[in-house]
């Protein structure tokens, strides 16, 4: 839409729409009381390209169709996408994906008796970082591949498909043998060329939210991972950084059905890193079985006082059980059942 100038004359009005027109666009001149706007309908790249903005009685030039593409629910698709995962449905509207883990796998006990625990539990999936991006470079970064290789373990023994971070490009090949859903943290939301890589890996994608990144930009973010031709991407909403420090970040909520309106991917919540606080994870999981979540990615561990990473937001391996059930009563009420 080319808003034109409060004195912008005939010849100026006429002169941009001949430009546009010279694209092919289809346009359309609205003479309004003060202004005239010129809508042009058509390939919005080969408008951008006239720098509309620097003719004689332009205003201004405002973008109408979404900067996101093929994360669209306008353009590529109307249905929601759904996928599955050995089995397991993500998204769809009818099932609520639980996948439940430690924050970073720690050693063989620990991952095996977690896998345990959450497929007792009701886990549709197993969670854990073999590979973690800290704030500090002096803490404690993960197994490695090693790592990766005790989380296959606990899915031979287990049955539980394994989500694990993807976190340098150079560590493709290992998550492509071992993972079975790539996750992109948070902090590698527009990492671009790992998203690119992450794409072209033939798994399905968890992209996380970036700590202060707009949900337009996390669908842009998505759309490097889908025009590799995978469409197996689910996002995740897990806390932004806004004034409030009381939790670790604010979980935005609202970003759950803003997303069902925007875009065909499937949508899940991560209550851990967003609260901080093992206490608000079970409400702020119902909170997003209610607003129409496909699913919770949540922290679990057995003995949380002693975990490498992020204890005070892991759940008890032996409240596990409770939890998936409160959360399984509350995604039944939005018609869903568990992964
Ligand atoms: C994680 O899931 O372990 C993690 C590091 O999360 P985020 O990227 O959301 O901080
Ligand atoms: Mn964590």
């Amino acid at each position: 839409m080319v808003v034109m100038a409060p004195g912008a004359t005939g010849a100026q009005i006429e002169a941009v729409r001949a430009r546009l027109e010279s694209t092919g666009v289809h346009v359309l001149v609205m003479p309004g009381e003060l202004t005239t706007a010129i809508g042009a309908i058509g390939d919005p790249e080969r408008v951008g390209a006239l720098n509309l903005e620097g003719m004689a009685g332009v205003d201004r030039v405002v973008p109408i169709s979404r900067p996101y593409k093929l994360a669209s629910s306008e353009l590529a698709h109307h249905e929601p996408t759904r996928f599955t995962v050995d089995g397991r449905v993500v998204g769809g509207g009818e099932t609520f994906a639980l996948i439940a883990g430690p924050c970073t796998v720690e050693d063989r006990e620990q991952t095996l008796a977690l896998a345990r625990a959450v497929r007792d539990g009701g886990a549709a999936m197993l969670r854990g970082g073999a590979f973690k991006p800290r704030t500090s470079p002096f803490a404690f970064k993960g197994l490695g591949v090693p790592g990766l290789e005790l989380l296959a373990e606990a899915r031979a023994e287990t049955g539980l498909p394994v989500v694990t971070e993807f976190l340098d490009t150079q560590h493709a090949d290992a998550i492509a043998e071992h993972a079975d859903v790539v996750q992109i943290g948070a902090r590698n939301m527009q990492n671009y060329a790992l998203l690119e890589v992450a794409g072209k890996l033939g798994k399905p994608v968890l992209l996380k939210r970036g700590l202060s990144s707009s949900l337009d930009e996390l669908l842009q973010a998505a759309d490097y991972v889908l025009k590799e031709g995978n469409e197996r991407v689910m996002l995740c909403e897990r806390g932004i950084r806004t004034f409030e420090t009381a939790t670790r970040f604010t979980l935005d909520l609202g970003a759950v059905p803003w997303l069902k309106l925007h875009t065909h991917l499937p949508v899940i919540v991560d209550p851990s890193h967003a609260s901080g606080d093992r206490r608000l994870v079970e409400p702020l999981s119902r909170a997003a079985a209610a607003v129409g979540a496909d699913g919770i990615i949540v922290e679990v561990h057995e003995d949380p006082d002693e975990a490498l990473c992020d204890g005070p937001q892991a759940l008890y391996a032996r409240d596990f059980a409770g939890y998936a059930a409160n959360v399984a009563a509350h995604a039944a009420l939005m018609g869903r059942s568990l992964a």
